[in-house]
């Protein structure tokens, strides 16, 4: 994500954006590179060029196969920015087993939906992303496309020390990006409104902040399905309306990966779910008496 973003892209201002601190320039200096790749292989400048390619030619010559991403490594720093420093030092504990055989075998999509702020996002079924059908365009549109994949599938290859540290974290940075433009797609799936459902019941996404909605819960919507335009919002069933998520760490993620379409469509989908139109609004008063509506 571009939590720690300074000027923002798009629709992405300050305002939007949480304050700076050590560890967030090198991840501003990241997605500074992340954006300037985004800016190489966008449509307009690099029409018919296959981006896959170009983020192989930038790759050490030396190396013939696929990088193996320590995901240890890229994981416990990003944990490092999301979690407090006692969960970070369980993380550290958790480093020391470097086996593959470690017990507590968490996938990088529970990993990564574990996060702070990342409460949003259902598990995407392995065998959805496996299909690659439904990745259809996918590869244009995200850098270090294959390495991003292999990351999110836990995929092991045998090339340690092939990337750089900032090459991982482009690479980690990508692995976001690419799980969000999944997601946005498998919500809008069966099994994807499943999920989701599942977690509307558990008010993950929150409940409606006005006051005649009387805590309903909220479903996850974005404004653009450009990725990087705004940030995702939480819509209300009851008062059909948008606002802001309550957590300064939700409110950075990327409405793209949500999408326009979902809680609409996850409400036609579960009609007995959607709530009758609020009865009681407010009523401003002076004195009691009425204001006058010129
Ligand atoms: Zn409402």
């Amino acid at each position: 994500m571009y939590r720690d973003r300074e000027g923002g892209v798009g629709g992405l201002g300050k305002s939007e954006i949480v304050g700076g601190g050590g560890p967030l320039d090198r991840k501003r200096i990241v997605n500074d590179a992340l954006d300037k790749h985004l800016e190489k292989s966008s449509p307009s400048t690099s029409r018919g060029f296959n981006a896959k390619d170009k983020e192989r030619s930038s790759v050490p010559s030396t190396s013939p196969g696929k990088a193996k991403l320590d995901h240890r490594d890229s994981r416990s720093a990003s944990l490092a920015k999301n979690k407090s420093s006692d969960e970070e030092s369980e993380t550290d504990s958790e480093e020391s087993d470097v086996s593959g055989s470690d017990g507590d075998d968490t996938s990088w999509i529970s990993w990564f939906c574990n996060l702070r702020g990342n409460e949003f996002f259902c598990e995407v079924d392995d065998e959805y992303i496996q299909d690659d059908f439904n990745l259809c365009g996918l590869s244009s549109q995200v850098p270090y496309y294959d390495y991003a994949l292999d990351l999110i599938l836990d995929v092991e290859s045998s090339h340690g020390d092939m990337f750089t540290e900032e090459q991982n974290e482009l690479v980690e940075s990508a692995a976001e990006m690419l799980y969000g433009l999944i997601h946005v797609r498998y919500i809008l799936t069966t099994k994807g409104m499943t999920a989701m459902l599942e977690k509307y019941k558990s008010y993950d996404f929150g409940r409606c902040p006005r006051v005649y909605c009387c805590g309903q819960p909220c479903l996850p919507v974005g404004q653009s399905d450009i990725p990087r335009s705004s940030t995702v919002k939480i819509y209300c069933p009851k008062c059909e309306d948008i606002y802001y998520p309550r957590s300064k760490y939700q409110g950075n993620i990327d409405g793209a990966y949500f999408g326009t379409t979902f809680p609409h469509l996850f409400l036609m989908s579960y009609a007995h779910l959607k709530p009758q139109k609020p009865t009681q609004s407010y009523v401003p008063r002076v004195f009691g008496f009425k204001l006058h509506k010129p």
